[in-house]
């Protein structure tokens, strides 16, 4: 097959493809990302599908699409999924120390406290810290035998289950894995956890655009990255980069979380952008993503953290007692707004 003939080929695949449409989410598989690694070869279609385990209907729909194709002898389709997880959601930042772990421990709190049946993912393998977020020391993780083989159990805190590489080495330890090793441990870490039943996976990202993210988006069938990042400006530049390889990839960004925006006086409850202000809105309109929130400074973010305490589940919890806190607000938003997007595919709506 001549290249002008494959990519005519490509183009016909393509254009069924986008038909198929998912029926929550209302928008086509080609857009949402879910289907990727598009190959012809001779007369055969090869692809992957990344879905969730209530999407499975969708690998019927693409093979009849793609019966209509007088050329194709046969399609192959690969199914990336995670068992008993309907939506994987990816937390990623250009780098460190922005407050990306403790935005996907605070929203998986948020989404806990609204419902849902939440996991993390704690895949940061240079700094593992949402089991200290949630009040873990190290504890042993356990094996279970399936009948899909031996698994790791989840250990679940404050009702939301959570794996970590920093569960699986020792403490104080830095993770120095390289090249194909480190592929193999993120894919085992990937398909070989039980999770159970859940409505939300959030995985922790390590923080830049290297091979391990590469290896955790392509390995894993998130359906949406929320970016984390400060107002200023070098963090705004990573985060550029970061957006740019979720877009090469085809996976779809939900929208940016700006933390850090502002510190709101003790006395007056005036607002001060520290670190300046419009970075977060500045890039959302360049990059036409949503600026799903903006979380101030807060010295309870940061002593909940280190006590294992998320404030999202303090303040959230005492809010039903009239307690809140701009920031527990803007996680429960952000809460919101994911159920609002993914709700009919989860037991909430
Ligand atoms: P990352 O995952 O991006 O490396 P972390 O979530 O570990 O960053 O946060 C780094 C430190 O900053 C932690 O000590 C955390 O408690 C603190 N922190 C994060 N966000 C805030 C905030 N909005 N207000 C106060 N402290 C914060």
């Amino acid at each position: 097959m001549v290249q002008s003939e494959i990519n005519s080929y490509q183009k016909e695949v393509v254009e069924l493809l986008k038909q198929v449409i998912e029926p929550t989410l209302k928008n086509d598989i080609v857009s949402l990302g879910i289907v990727r690694n598009l190959r012809i070869v001779d007369d055969y279609v090869y692809l992957r599908l990344y879905i969730g385990s209530h999407q499975q209907q969708l690998q019927t729909d693409v093979q009849s699409k793609l019966s209509f194709l007088t050329w194709c002898k046969k399609t192959y389709i690969q199914i990336c999924t995670i068992p008993g997880v309907k939506i994987t959601l990816a937390v990623s930042s250009g780098k460190g120390g922005v407050g990306k772990s403790t935005t996907a421990v605070n929203i998986a709190a948020a989404l806990r406290l609204q419902g849902a049946k939440v996991g993390i993912l704690d895949a940061d393998i240079y700094g593992p810290n949402v089991p200290q977020m949630l009040g873990l020391g190290q504890a042993d993780i356990q094996v279970i035998n399936t009948p899909r083989g031996d698994k790791f159990l989840p250990l679940e805190v404050q009702g939301i289950k959570l794996m970590s590489v920093g569960l699986l080495v020792e403490e104080n330890r830095p993770l120095a894995w390289r090249g194909p090793v480190l592929h193999k441990i993120i894919t085992q870490f990937l398909q070989d956890v039980e999770w159970g039943e859940l409505d939300y996976l959030l995985i922790d990202l390590p923080p830049g655009t290297g091979d391990a993210q590469i290896t955790i988006i392509q390995e894993s069938p998130v359906c949406g990255v929320i970016l984390v990042t400060t107002p200023q400006q070098v963090a705004v530049a990573d985060v550029r980069r970061n957006i740019y390889m979720f877009r090469q990839v085809g996976v779809p960004v939900l929208g940016i979380v700006e933390n850090m925006s502002y510190l709101i006086c003790g006395d007056c409850g005036a607002r001060t952008p520290i670190f300046g202000s419009g970075g977060g809105e500045q890039l959302a309109a360049e990059l036409q993503v949503p600026l799903l929130g903006q979380i101030p400074i807060d010295p309870d973010i940061c002593s909940g953290g280190d006590a294992g305490n998320p404030i999202a589940i303090s303040v959230g919890e005492a809010s039903r007692r009239h307690r809140t806190s701009p920031a527990s607000e803007v996680f429960a938003q952000i809460a919101t707004a994911l159920n609002a997007t993914f709700s009919k595919t989860s037991t909430l709506s």
